[in-house]
């Protein structure tokens, strides 16, 4: 590692938090956050990408084809400076060989959560149509409102049991073979996500540092 730019990857089990854990050591670092998932549903919002069919593959947890995944990742990283942390990103092989060719990855975080565990934390978890804050409701049916602007948070559409179990199979199959061929590098650091979420993140800042890129890691 260079200490001048400095690529990292969150991988995890859907509900293993990754999305909130690429997003603090991202703000830690100083990297741009790179969520294949946040760019997809902005462009599905915003209409553009056939945004119908966009929302379909995004609604039944369906993986959207490479070709547009790496089209929002490449425009994505043209607003980077001093590196990334993709969140959900590289999740097929294609994609990872894509990368490849776009930048060297220093290091690639798998999250790792019992499946029961995650299953519960997407049945709980709420999104603010408002302010996009995530929440996490006391019960898989029980209703929130955001706490940051008022808002009656929702369930996202692909957080239903069918969905989820499409996720997780795709995960499985699809997402451990990236992870297997970064491991074959040397590349991956394994931390239990099924922690209080502060635990979590320091053991993945600590990883960092361990990986070498002290020179980027404040002292807490
Ligand atoms: P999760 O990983 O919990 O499913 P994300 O917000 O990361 O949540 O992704 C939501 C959805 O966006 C996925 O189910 C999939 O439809 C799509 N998506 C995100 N990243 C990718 C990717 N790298 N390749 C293909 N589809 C993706």
């Amino acid at each position: 590692m260079t200490g001048r730019s400095l690529n990292l990857a969150v991988i995890g089990r859907q509900g293993s938090g990754k999305g909130t854990q690429a997003a603090t050591l991202a703000d830690r670092l100083g990297l741009h956050h790179v969520s294949t998932g946040d760019l997809l549903r902005e462009a599905a919002a915003e209409g553009r990408e056939s945004a119908d069919v966009l929302r379909g593959y995004l609604d039944a947890g369906a993986l959207v084809p490479d070709v547009l995944v790496s089209r929002l990742v490449a425009q994505a990283l043209r607003a980077s400076e001093r590196g990334c942390v993709f969140d959900g990103y590289p999740r097929t092989l294609a994609q990872a060989e894509l990368l490849d060719r776009l930048v060297d990855l220093d290091l690639v975080i798998e999250l790792r959560i019992d499946p029961d565990e995650a299953q519960g934390r997407l049945a709980r978890r709420r999104t603010c149509a408002g302010c996009g804050q995530i929440g996490a409701a006391p019960s898989p049916t029980a209703t929130l409102v955001c706490d940051r602007c008022g808002t009656d948070m929702a369930r996202r559409d692909d957080d239903d049991l069918t969905a989820v179990r499409h996720r997780f199979e795709l995960y499985e199959r699809v997402t451990v073979p990236v992870l297997e061929r970064y491991a074959d590098r040397g590349l991956v650091v394994s931390i239990d996500a099924g922690r209080p979420r502060d635990a979590v993140a320091a053991d993945v800042l600590r990883a960092v540092h361990v990986a070498g890129a002290s020179d980027l890691v404040p002292a807490s």
